[in-house]
């Protein structure tokens, strides 16, 4: 009998659990765990009264949210506590499986939670596959009881058969239809561990039923999508957090079609978004359906922490480093940057140019007047229920394996270490570094055998100038936009440093407005701000979390004196201690000064910056020195800037 064999990824995540954070990668995601994400079952309605868990609240997508973000965050963090809290949510939902494999409440609840609809969005069980794939994966860390990772293997079989036979008599729709593809990853998870052909039929009557992205992308008489979408209109199509979450779609699918096309899809894809809908930060607008470059649109924060996994998913499948460049331009700015810094506020909207969070009208396509201010659940609650996973998967993915198991990639970087094995034997390999805020990194591999295998580095596709010192005290210059392999046998303890230089570079915008680079990081004006607590008189007020209205306290309308051919000298680069609260105004662990000139005609316009002023700009106003942090640093800022004249 022959047996239907999967495309193999290019890396393969390692075991949750095997990646630890440290440096300030640690102290990230124990702010995470200190804030909002650790704290939600406690105080938040939809999660700690979901019919999920045996409450009479939310009962589709908000605890399964929740939970697929907060297990790897405390598996990452090796935090016992919240791996106690996590495994009991996990247990309940086991427990209370249906006969028919259904997971959870069978509630009938339309999207928007405002109408009752006659049939089930599959979308809610859809998701909580994804949970139930990372629990199952959890179990089987080293110690763990075999019985528990039977019961949630067997779990999640019984799902995706109930998921089978749904679809038989209720096609998918809405949610379900648009995200189909994410029940590929346990599909193949669990094909590759049991053969069972029946997986692989699901597999393609998902894609039949489900949305066809790639064509969608690929309309002959062009993309519906390059426009901004109109005011007032929303649909599945141009929904920012779908399109962020379907890049992925065609690499998942090509395990199972092997077709080429698929393979290239999703650059060609991310191509058009960013082409079409990017600002400063590497994401695209959606507010909350795509809406074109002007630096005042929103993102919200669902589609950031999608569009990294869905980088992390892409760079497992595929193995091009492109994508992990692209992951920390996502990881590293748009992320951070639409938290505050302690993480118990974020937002729905962030603006690459932001310098007022009220509650307020804005030129949003459809969200409401609160999107952007800071709190638990502004606008709505989705993001609230599903912000947790940035981060830790963020670290779950910073180290994979090659197909053929004989080599250990870096495929992001962060301080961390991660154990595994090569040629059989284990080894551990940490990372120290205050990468992206600084250019040199330093590994150590250790072992306690002599272990045969390759150590393959990310060669960011801006490094120009980047070495790599060997054990043997050589130094190499790898290619930028490469995986530099360092193959040897590994005895005792080894070191390597790799040095990535940063140049700064300019890149350019909507209406020719200007934004500065430098490696991974943008740089944008901080702003000086006033937070002003709002909705006192909501409840839960036990702990921490409150929503808020930021205001400017300085000027923000200046225009930057500066050029893409005098760039270095344009911009000078400070640094300052990687302290314990990195991603802050104050705690901003590098800065840039730049010269400038306020123009007095740039002024708020709806709550927002009005447009930036065509380049070049001129002004009399006097030349100041201005302070830039990181993006990812800032709550409220101008990104992209008008740029003076070159005379001036
Ligand atoms: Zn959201």
């Amino acid at each position: 009998m022959a047996t239907f064999k999967l495309q193999p990824p290019a890396f393969r995540p390692l075991p949750l659990g095997s990646i630890s954070p440290t440096g300030w990668l640690q102290r990230q995601l124990r702010i995470q765990a200190d804030g909002l994400s650790g704290h939600l079952d406690e105080f938040w309605p939809d999660v700690r009264d979901s019919q999920w868990f045996g409450g009479e609240a939310e009962a589709w997508e908000r605890a399964p949210y929740w939970l697929d973000g907060v297990i790897p965050l405390a598996y990452v963090l090796g935090d016992q506590e919240l791996i106690a809290k996590v495994t009991r949510y996990i247990d309940t939902i086991v427990e209370h499986q249906q006969a028919d494999g259904w997971l959870g409440p069978r509630a009938m609840i339309a999207a928007s939670g405002a109408a009752v609809q006659a049939s089930y969005d599959l979308w809610g069980q859809i998701l909580t596959t994804k949970v139930l794939l990372q629990a199952y994966e959890v179990a089987g860390i080293a110690g763990g009881d075999p019985a528990v990772r039977e019961a949630r293997r067997s779990a999640l079989l019984r799902a995706l058969r109930c998921i089978d036979r749904h679809i038989d008599r209720a096609p998918l729709f809405n949610w379900g239809q648009f995200r189909w593809f994410e029940t590929l990853l346990s599909i193949a998870a669990l094909y590759e561990e049991t053969g069972e052909a029946w997986l692989v039929d699901l597999a393609a009557k998902l894609h039949a039923q489900g949305f066809d992205w790639p064509a969608f992308f690929n309309t002959p008489s062009g993309w519906p999508n390059a426009e901004p979408t109109p005011h007032g209109r929303w649909n599945y199509m141009s929904h920012v957090v779908n399109n962020a979450m379907a890049v992925k779609a065609p690499a998942l699918w090509w395990r199972f079609a092997a077709a080429e096309s698929d393979r290239t899809a999703p650059a060609a894809m991310i191509g058009q978004l960013l082409a079409h809908h990017g600002v400063a930060t590497g994401m695209f607008t959606g507010d909350e359906c795509l809406a074109g470059h002007q630096p005042t649109h929103g993102t919200e924060l669902c589609a950031v922490v999608e569009y990294a996994f869905s980088l992390e998913v892409l760079l497992s499948v595929l193995g091009d480093p492109a994508f992990g460049d692209h992951l920390e331009q996502i990881i590293f700015n748009a992320l951070p940057a639409t938290f505050s810094p302690d993480m118990w506020s974020h937002q729905y909207d962030q603006q690459a140019n932001q310098i007022l969070c009220t509650v307020q009208e804005r030129i949003w396509n459809t969200n409401g007047p609160a999107s952007n201010t800071f709190g638990v659940e502004p606008n709505y609650g989705c993001c609230t229920a599903n912000l947790s996973q940035g981060w830790p998967k963020f670290a779950a993915h910073l180290w994979m394996m090659t197909q053929d198991s004989t080599g250990l990639v870096a495929a992001a970087y962060a301080p961390s270490a991660a154990r595994a094995t090569l040629g059989g034997v284990p080894v551990v390999v940490s990372l120290e570094t205050d990468y992206p805020f600084r250019d040199s990194l330093h590994f150590t591999v250790t072992t306690e055998a002599p272990a045969t295998g390759s150590l393959w580095l990310r060669i960011p596709a801006w490094a120009k100038g980047a070495a790599i010192r060997l054990p043997d005290g050589t130094t190499v210059p790898p290619a930028t936009g490469t995986f530099y392999e360092v193959n040897r046998t590994w005895e005792g303890t080894s070191e390597l440093d790799l040095t990535l230089p940063m140049q700064p570079e300019l890149r350019k915008g909507y209406g020719d407005a200007v934004a500065i680079q430098r490696g991974p990081l943008t740089y944008a004006l901080k702003i000086g701000e006033q937070w002003q607590r709002i909705n006192e008189d909501e409840p839960f007020r036990e702990l921490p979390h409150a929503d808020w209205e930021i205001t400017p306290t300085s000027r923000w309308a200046y225009a930057l004196a500066v050029d893409a051919d005098t760039l270095a000298d344009d911009v000078q680069f400070h640094e300052h201690p990687v302290g314990a609260v990195p991603f802050s105004p104050e705690g901003a662990p590098v800065s840039a000064t730049v010269k400038g000139r306020e123009l007095t005609e740039w002024d708020e316009e709806a709550g927002s910056a009005a447009d930036v002023p065509l380049s070049p700009a001129t002004s009399e106003e006097p030349l100041e020195e201005l302070a830039l942090i990181p993006y990812g640093c800032t709550d409220l800022r101008i990104t992209e800037f008008p740029q003076l004249a070159r005379d001036e």
